[in-house]
């Protein structure tokens, strides 16, 4: 959607040269940004059954807690290796050099649970990979990933699609990096 894009700053060579960050603080701080993004995916969602938002880490948490807080059903939280303190399944992924892991409480989803995963930004999707699997190994339905930015040049929401079998909706999308 062009008015949300029109309001997220793209920032260049941040963290690190060649980057093109693509930053949502501005979208956010804007009321009809912040209302139209929620809005969007409430529209998508409200009649999907779902019973959980999964979020990862860190911006997926601000768009993934306002959506479950609006359609009414529960939040759980997908963080960075170290930082949940109750029982845990980890999921490995690939960095553009080395590996990473994400984590999940085990009691978090079950297998009743049909699963929305959020995040701000999809680019080569090795997190949502990651996510999805985390999902299954606790015996939960991923119902479709949604994002704000969809990065198309970089293949990770055909990559989602091919390998996993789960869609990923994005309101807008960037071309590049
Ligand atoms: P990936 O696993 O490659 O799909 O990377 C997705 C994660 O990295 C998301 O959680 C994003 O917040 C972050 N990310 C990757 N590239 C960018 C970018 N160009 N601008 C902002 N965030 C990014």
């Amino acid at each position: 959607m062009s008015i949300v894009k029109s309001k997220i700053r793209t920032i260049p060579n941040w963290p690190k040269p060649g980057i093109m960050f693509r930053d949502i603080t501005t979208l956010l701080i804007d009321p009809e940004g912040l209302a139209l993004t929620i809005g969007t995916f409430v529209a998508r969602y409200e009649k999907a059954a779902l019973t959980k938002v999964a979020a990862i880490e860190a911006r997926g948490f601000i768009t993934g807690a306002a959506l479950a807080f609006q359609l009414g059903i529960g939040f759980v939280p997908v963080r960075k290796k170290g930082k949940l303190p109750g029982e845990t399944v980890a999921e490995e992924y690939q960095l553009e050099y080395g590996t990473d892991q994400i984590e999940i409480h085990k009691d978090a989803i079950n297998s009743k649970d049909r699963v929305l995963i959020m995040d701000d930004l999809i680019a080569t999707g090795g997190t949502l990979g990651a996510t999805i699997s985390l999902i299954r190994k606790l015996g939960g339905e991923v119902h479709e990933a949604g994002v704000i930015i969809d990065l198309p040049d970089l293949g990770g929401s055909k990559m989602i699609k091919e390998k996993y079998g789960v869609n990923v909706y994005s309101i807008c999308q960037f071309e590049g990096h």
